[in-house]
């Protein structure tokens, strides 16, 4: 008898975050087949005798082939085997599992899908962002700033979207700030839009940083992943309170980063731009 796929959130990083039903899932599992982002300590909740594979792919970098991902659950599956596919935040969200539920439907293999928390609502998290709110933010957009390559198809029209009170989480910003806003920008994104950029939400090493399009192109913030949260409630962070605290009449623009260190202390720095006579919502 064939075996079951179970294509399953690992959640941001944090191993807290997984859900139960991902935690039960992963302690009987005959064979897991996981990406990069998935961490060792989690990785470690499967039974030791569990086969794991490393499918994981980086961009630029040596990966599986999508195909080869494929044959491989399909197979597992085929010896009878219990296969979780485990794979970072969500696996709905940029994940692939799209292509890997045809692929499974085709092959006639049974599957489940197990929901995780996705790395946009653990970056907002962290920032402490509200990422919907009743009076200025009323939808959210994911999307990535990193297309398929050979789809070509431009961004959305962001003008519109931000003025209405969207929210943006996109995922996969790319490394280099300056392209990243200029692409925005030509969506249609004004540069003075707050923004909060988190890197490796909910993990040791997390780091968060709250500014604007126009600043975020000075920064040279390399930490991944990161994830991009541009909007009006981009402002409204923890790290707002410091700008308020620092009696700045007419400030908006700000930024300030805190990363947690391995000990468990947070280290937290601000640098802070006073602009005369813009108004601070
Ligand atoms: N399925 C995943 C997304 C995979 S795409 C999810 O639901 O979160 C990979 C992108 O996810 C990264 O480029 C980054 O933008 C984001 N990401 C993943 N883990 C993250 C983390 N811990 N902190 C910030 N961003 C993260």
């Amino acid at each position: 008898m064939n075996g079951k796929v179970y294509l399953v959130g690992a959640g941001p990083g944090d191993p807290e975050l997984l859900t139960l039903k991902a935690l039960n899932l992963l302690r009987r599992a005959d064979a897991v087949l996981h990406d990069d982002l998935v961490s060792p300590k989690i990785l470690s909740l499967a039974p030791q005798k569990a086969l794991r594979y490393d499918v994981g792919k980086r961009c630029g970098q040596k990966s599986t082939r999508q195909e080869a991902i494929h044959f491989l659950m399909i197979e597992l599956a085929r010896q009878g085997l219990n296969v979780v596919r485990l794979k970072g935040g969500d696996p709905m969200i940029f994940g692939r599992a799209g292509e890997e539920i045809r692929a499974l439907r085709q092959a006639g293999i049974e599957f489940e899908v197990v929901p995780g928390v996705t790395s946009a609502l653990a970056a907002a998290a962290a920032a402490e962002i509200s990422l919907t709110m009743r009076d200025t933010a009323s939808s959210l957009l994911i999307m990535t700033g990193h297309f398929a390559p050979g789809n070509g198809r431009p961004l959305p029209d962001l003008r519109a979207l931000i003025a209405s009170g969207t929210t943006i989480a996109l995922y996969m910003p790319g490394t280099d700030a300056r392209e990243t806003v200029d692409k925005l920008a030509a969506a249609g994104l004004p540069r003075q839009t707050p923004c909060a950029l988190v890197a490796r939400a909910s993990t040791l090493t997390q780091q968060i940083t709250i500014t604007t399009l126009k600043k975020l192109e000075q920064e040279n913030i390399k930490a991944k992943p990161a994830i991009l949260i541009v909007g009006d409630v981009a402002r409204l962070s923890q790290h707002d309170k410091l700008r308020v605290d620092n009696a700045f009449s007419g400030l908006v623009e700000g930024r300030a980063s805190a990363s947690v260190e391995p000990g468990g202390g947070t280290r937290l720095s601000t640098d802070f731009v006073s602009r005369n006579g813009a108004t601070h919502a």
